[in-house]
């Protein structure tokens, strides 16, 4: 018997499921040649998974091959524009498709700053929202298919067919931003959201995973603001060393970092021992 379960557990190491993180969006707000933050998770060269659907995304989405048909999830780390700004094209994509089973569209709460998840939705389309014309989407009877807010405001896990999500919230100035990690076949990804850690939330999630997905927007020097909304590279070095995570991916690239890699670097090599691959549109990192 226990000679079986070796075979099956060796069985089941060599032919795996494939697991594939994609980068459809690498850059932040700006007007800068990089779509805005997204991020796709591929199983079985399956598209499972959307994190965030920043400006751009949309059309990295299609060019990657993916297909909304086959995807469980959406997630939002949080409303702001470089983040959310594509669902709406999403949706209305989907009313094209051939698409009927309902998605979970997963987000934080609101304060009297942003609306949570839910309320955005509505503000979309529902019948007093900017998209009323497509406001079946909300219900079950939709011509399409159904989007299902899920709101998320304390540490939660939730299970899909192909992964699980753990989510919980991180701090960002006056935002509700929830940070998300992935397990999925034995592996492994923390995607921080924007934050500056000033919780420590982060290290709740990160111990040993596979793959840190870090939003590096502000340099080392920052001052001010900024610093009340982003890590320093510092702060992610310490997270990426305290947790043992295995390999880094620097994204959420902005103006003020970019052609600072160098001393980027330096700045978290000096602390974290791991792999360092900064972000691009497109990039597929395999775990
Ligand atoms: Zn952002």
């Amino acid at each position: 018997m226990k000679t079986i379960l070796l075979i099956l557990f060796y069985l089941t190491t060599l032919f795996g499921a494939k697991i594939e993180f994609e980068v459809l969006g690498s850059g932040g707000p700006e007007l800068d040649g990089r779509a805005s933050t997204s991020y796709l998770l591929w199983v079985d060269d399956k598209a499972r998974l959307i994190v965030d659907m920043g400006s751009g995304s949309m059309l990295h989405f299609e060019e990657s091959g993916a297909k909304l048909e086959s995807l469980e999830a959406v997630v939002l780390t949080h409303m702001h524009i470089d983040h959310s700004v594509d669902l709406a094209s999403f949706v209305k994509a989907g009313y094209f498709s051939s698409r009927h089973a309902s998605l979970d569209i997963l987000g934080p709460d609101g304060n009297s700053y942003f609306p949570s998840i839910a309320e955005y939705l509505q503000r979309l389309f529902g019948s007093d929202g900017a998209y009323a014309y497509m406001q079946d989407v909300l219900e079950d009877d939709s011509d399409s298919f159904q989007i299902i807010p899920v709101e998320i405001d304390k540490k939660t896990n939730r299970k899909y067919k192909d992964f699980t999500l753990t989510m919980i919230p991180v701090h960002h100035g006056n935002v509700p931003v929830i940070a998300v990690r992935i397990d999925v076949n034995g592996k492994s990804i923390l995607i921080s959201g924007d934050t500056n850690n000033k919780n420590h939330s982060l290290e709740k999630l990160a111990y040993g995973v596979d793959l840190f997905v870090a939003h590096y927007a502000i340099p080392e020097f920052a001052k001010g603001y900024a610093t009340q909304l982003h890590m320093k590279p510092t702060e992610i070095a310490n997270i990426a060393q305290k947790s043992h995570v295995k390999n880094l991916l620097l994204t959420h690239r902005m103006k003020r970092t970019i052609n600072r890699e160098k001393e980027t670097l330096e700045e978290i090599k000096n602390i974290y021992k791991g792999d360092i691959v900064f972000a691009e549109d497109r990039m597929k990192v395999k775990l």
